[in-house]
C-alpha cells in the first residue's frame, strides 16, 4: 500500500493523508490549514475513489468542495448536517457533493478497503477515527479524540478492548506541549459555570462554539442546579434540533429551562430558506425570550453567545453589578493576532474592563499525552506516524516504533 500525508505531518489542522493499493485510492480527511501561514493542498486534480471525513471540523473537511466533481465523500449524517448548518446561516450555498453516510462500528467497503469507523470522544460531534484494510494491512486512524468529554467511554473502550495487529497508527498529537490541567473535563468546566452563575447580580454571558455540545449540556446543567435560564441564539437551537437524529437526551429549545433570543439577523435566514427549516420557525418563537424580559431581570439568564455577541454584552453594563463574562473556548483567539474573529478585540479589552467579571473555563478536544500513550500501548502499532501535530519529532520521547514524516512524502507499507 502506497501511503501519502500531503499535510498534517507538521502542524495542527489541514489533515489529509492518502492511501492507495493496486486499485483503490482513498483520502482520508481534507482539512483546511488553520495557521495563515500555510498553504491548503490543491486537490483539484487528485483523482481518489472517495475521501472520508472524520468529523465535522473546517481542519478536517474544509477542502471538501475541492476535490474533482464526483468524487464520493463519506461522513456520518449527523456531521453532513453540522456542515450544513453554518453554510444556511452564514448565507452560503449548501455543499452539493456525492455523500454517502455510515454507521458506526459497522465495516463497509470502497474498492480494495475495508473500514470501519469508530464512534470517539472530541469536541465535535459525530467524530470518528477509523481502521482501514487492505492487501492485508491494518491501518488506525485517530481522527481527533480524547477520553475527557461527556463521552469518554469510547475512548475507554479503545482501551479496553484494544484492536489487534494494528500495522501503522496514525495518532494525533495536538495536546504534545500543552497541557489540559486547569480544566481537566467537562465537569470542572461545568462547576467553574455554577460557581459563576449561582449568586450573580447580573447576566452571565458564556462564550463557546455552539457545535460544542458537550458545552452546551455543560452550560444547560449549571443552569439546572443554579435556578437559571439558558439562553441561545436561533442557531444554536437549530443545531440542537439536528441532535435529534441520533438523541432525545440533549437539551433543545423546547426544554423548559431553555429560551430562544431571536436576532433579526438570524431570523432573516430562517424566512430565506422556508423548505430547509421546515416548521422550526413556528416552533421556536414558543420559546422565545424578549429582550426586555432579560433587562428586566438580568440575574436569571445565562447567555450563550459568541465574540459577536459584545453588543449585547455591553447594553447589561452597569454600576451596580459586573456582568459575568465566561469565555469558555481556546485563550489563542483572544492574543491578537485572530482579527477574522470579529468581535475578539473587544472580548479581550473585557479582561480589564471593571464592570465586567471575566471568567476562563475551558477543557480542550483532544487527549493530553498521557491518555494518547494509554491508547498507543493498547493498539501496539507496529509503526505509529504523528499527524495533527507541531511536534512530531518529540513523539519517539513518548512512544514506541515511532516513524516520522514531511508533508508530500510517499512511502510504501
Ligand atoms: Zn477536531
Amino acid at each position: 500500500m502506497k501511503i501519502t500525508i500531503h499535510k498534517g505531518t507538521h502542524e495542527i489542522g489541514g489533515t489529509c493523508i492518502q492511501l492507495s493499493s493496486e486499485k483503490t485510492s482513498i483520502l482520508l480527511d481534507a482539512g483546511l490549514p488553520l495557521s495563515a501561514d500555510s498553504q491548503p493542498v490543491d486537490l483539484s486534480g487528485l483523482s481518489v475513489d472517495a475521501l472520508l471525513v472524520s468529523h465535522p471540523h473546517q481542519d478536517h473537511f474544509g477542502l471538501m468542495a475541492t476535490l474533482p466533481p464526483g468524487t464520493p465523500v463519506y461522513i456520518g449524517r449527523l456531521a453532513r448536517s453540522l456542515i450544513d448548518a453554518p453554510q444556511v446561516f452564514l448565507g452560503k450555498d449548501r455543499y452539493a457533493l456525492d455523500f454517502h453516510d455510515f454507521t458506526a462500528w459497522q465495516p463497509f467497503t470502497i474498492g480494495d478497503f475495508t473500514i470501519t469507523p469508530y464512534l470517539v470522544d472530541h469536541s465535535a460531534t459525530d467524530a470518528y477515527a477509523f481502521l482501514i484494510e487492505a492487501e492485508g494491512k491494518r491501518l488506525f486512524y485517530s481522527g481527533d479524540l480524547r477520553s475527557h468529554g461527556r463521552k469518554g467511554i469510547l475512548f475507554e473502550n479503545l482501551v479496553k478492548r484494544p484492536i489487534r495487529d494494528i500495522d501503522l497508527l496514525f495518532l494525533e498529537g495536538t495536546m504534545l506541549h500543552r497541557s489540559n490541567d486547569q480544566f481537566p473535563d467537562e465537569t470542572a468546566v461545568e462547576n467553574t459555570i455554577f460557581q459563576t452563575i449561582r449568586q450573580q447580580k447580573n447576566i452571565s454571558f458564556l462564550l463557546a462554539s455552539s457545535q460544542n455540545i458537550d458545552r452546551i449540556v455543560s452550560a444547560y446543567r449549571a443552569c439546572k442546579r443554579a435556578g437559571k435560564l439558558l439562553v441561545i441564539d436561533i442557531y444554536t437551537a437549530w443545531v440542537l434540533e439536528q441532535l435529534r437524529q441520533i438523541t432525545q437526551n440533549t437539551p433543545a429549545m423546547d426544554w423548559p429551562e431553555i429560551r430562544v433570543f431571536a436576532a433579526y439577523s438570524q431570523d432573516k435566514k430562517l424566512k430565506a430558506n422556508p423548505d430547509y427549516f421546515g416548521d422550526f420557525r413556528k416552533r421556536l418563537y414558543l420559546h422565545r425570550v424578549k429582550r426586555e424580559e432579560l433587562h428586566a431581570t438580568p440575574e436569571a439568564f445565562l447567555y450563550f453567545g459568541k465574540m459577536s455577541s459584545f453588543r449585547l454584552m455591553n447594553a447589561f453594563k452597569n454600576a451596580a453589578a459586573p456582568v459575568n463574562v465566561i469565555y469558555s473556548q481556546w485563550l489563542g483567539y483572544l492574543d491578537g493576532t485572530h482579527p477574522d474573529y470579529f468581535g475578539s478585540d473587544q472580548i479581550a479589552a473585557y479582561r480589564s474592563d471593571p464592570a465586567v467579571n471575566f471568567v476562563y473555563t475551558h477543557t480542550s478536544g483532544h487527549a493530553p499525552v498521557e491518555d494518547l500513550q494509554r491508547l498507543a500501548t493498547a493498539l501496539k502499532p507496529r509503526i505509529l506516524v504523528p499527524v495533527h501535530t507541531e511536534h512530531g519529532e518529540d513523539f519517539s520521547k513518548l512512544f514506541a516504533n515511532v516513524v516520522t514524516h514531511n508533508d508530500g512524502e510517499s512511502w510504501e507499507l
